[in-house]
């Protein structure tokens, strides 16, 4: 993971130490005496992450991370504060600014790496996401992209598996302003748990008597279901070779007893945050992969979906020994519908024909809008009598009630044309079937449009 992070100190020695333990893991170092230069450092530079003291001349580390926080260009840079341990309150002043997480002075080595990678990580996801979004901007389908976003902003679930009454009980106390826990002292339960129900973060308390809590660990990252669900375990002073361990089982994150509700809130977000990114990220993929087989104006699939699909469902028919229809529909005189209603009522026509086809086929059949105003269903399993009959009973669909057009407040009567043409027993192509259904639309409509004709067989 290579990364630039800025450390801000007003002391040299402090800053020293951080930037060589910093160097040796291989990060990019910048350092800064006070917060100004800090600041003017941010502005200027791409800065991934901050370490930032709390005293110092001039603005303390809480007016930096106010104003980091308030900047639509230094927002999103993660921003750790390095705290005296004998100054709790300064921990909440922190997290009222905007801060991510803690470091106490002297800082240890191991949470340093643990705390840094961890918010690097989610920085990296939420990065993504801005220049996703970015570019879905300038496509103009950030509407489309925005459905994922939903849980953004939904309180966090976490399940804590936890061995004690007590530590349960406090745990639970700290963290109700940010989240709900569902809390077991069953490891077993807890597994089953988290694979049922969609949570966004599992604290694991290394409190049991007689069970390892790395087993509970290592489970939930090796379940289909739990694999990105991020834990967080809490340990007891010391523990340090438990925390590598745990660390290299894909824990996300560490807190050290007696824990502190600051820190345990701040580390639960961020790991909720992260979730919420994966997802996000996760679940753009997918849209962006139906943006591109999807036909934007009727949320048909688009002709080069069912120019590769044709060719599976076809020779999934050859091989079955199964029967495959394919029709082609073309709406008649469709010309005279933008002539007369402008291109925006034919938009909603097209619109409408197509939910009068998706309501008129099968689950299985495949409905693409294959052009301008002609549409093609794919019919898997359906002899040639079975597609006359769903042709003829589309074409009643779209004769015999009238498409309302709110655009132009009017209702119009529409009709189409239909080809079809089956796969029985024949050695046909892909291509040669869709030819044969397209002569027969042409005849359809050389022989007075709205009607059905089959490819002779
Ligand atoms: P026919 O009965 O012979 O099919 O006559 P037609 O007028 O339907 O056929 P033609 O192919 O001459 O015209 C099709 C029209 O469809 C022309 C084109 O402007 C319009 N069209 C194609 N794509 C779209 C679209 O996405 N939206 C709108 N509103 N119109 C479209
Ligand atoms: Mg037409
Ligand atoms: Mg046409």
């Amino acid at each position: 993971m290579t990364a630039r992070i800025l450390v801000v100190d007003d002391i040299p020695a402090n800053v020293k130490l951080l930037e060589a333990r910093l160097l040796a893991e291989y990060f990019d170092v910048m350092t800064a005496a006070d917060g100004y230069t800090a600041l003017a450092i941010c502005e200027r530079n791409q800065v991934d992450l901050i370490l930032l003291d709390i005293m110092m001349p001039g603005i303390d580390g809480f007016e930096v991370c106010e104003r980091l926080k308030a900047s639509r260009k230094t927002a999103h840079i993660p921003v750790v504060m390095v705290t005296a341990l004998d100054q709790p309150a300064d921990r909440v002043r922190g997290l009222k600014a905007g801060a991510d997480d803690f470091l106490t002075k002297p800082v240890n080595d191991l949470q340093l790496i643990s705390r840094v990678k961890s918010l690097l990580r989610l920085k990296t996801l939420s990065d993504e996401l801005r220049i996703r979004a970015d570019t879905a901007h300038t496509m103009g389908i950030d509407d489309l992209m925005r459905a994922g976003e939903g849980r953004a902003d939904e309180t966090g679930q976490i399940l804590l598996v936890d061995g004690r009454a007590n530590s349960q009980e406090r745990i639970i106390k700290a963290l109700k302003p940010v989240a709900d826990v569902l809390a077991l002292s069953d490891p077993q339960a807890a597994l089953f748990e988290a694979a049922e129900s969609p949570f966004d973060l599992v604290i694991v308390n290394a409190n049991f008597d007689d069970y390892d809590p790395l087993r509970l660990c290592s489970q939930l990252r090796s379940l289909e279901r739990t694999r990105f669900l991020p834990i967080l375990i809490i340990t007891e002073q010391g523990a340090d070779e438990m925390v590598v361990r745990a660390l290299d089982l894909g824990v996300n994150d560490y807190i050290i007893r007696p824990v502190d509700p600051n820190e345990l809130v701040a580390r639960s977000l961020t790991q909720i945050r992260r979730k919420r990114c994966n997802d996000r990220l996760r679940a753009s993929v997918k849209q962006t992969i139906e943006l591109a087989v999807t036909d934007p104006l009727t949320g048909l699939y688009n002709r080069r979906y069912l120019d590769n699909h044709l060719n599976v469902l076809f020779n999934r028919s050859m091989a079955r020994g199964r029967p495959l229809s394919v029709l082609i529909t073309d709406i008649d005189r469709f010309k005279q519908v933008n002539d007369t209603y402008g291109h925006d009522g034919g938009d909603e026509v097209l619109r409408e024909f197509a939910n009068r086809v998706r309501s008129t086929i099968r689950g299985a059949d495949l409905a693409c809008r294959y052009g301008g105003e002609e549409f093609v269903v794919v019919m898997p399993d359906t002899s040639p009598e079975i597609a006359a009959a769903v042709a003829e009973r589309l074409r009643a669909a779209v004769e015999n009630a009238p498409f309302r057009l709110k655009h132009a407040g009017e209702a119009l009567n529409v009709t189409a044309s239909f080809g079809i043409a089956s796969r029985v027993g024949s050695v046909l192509t892909p291509d040669q079937l869709m030819k044969q259904a397209d002569l027969a639309l042409y005849e359809a409509k050389n022989t007075g449009r709205n009607r059905v004709v089959a490819a002779a067989a």
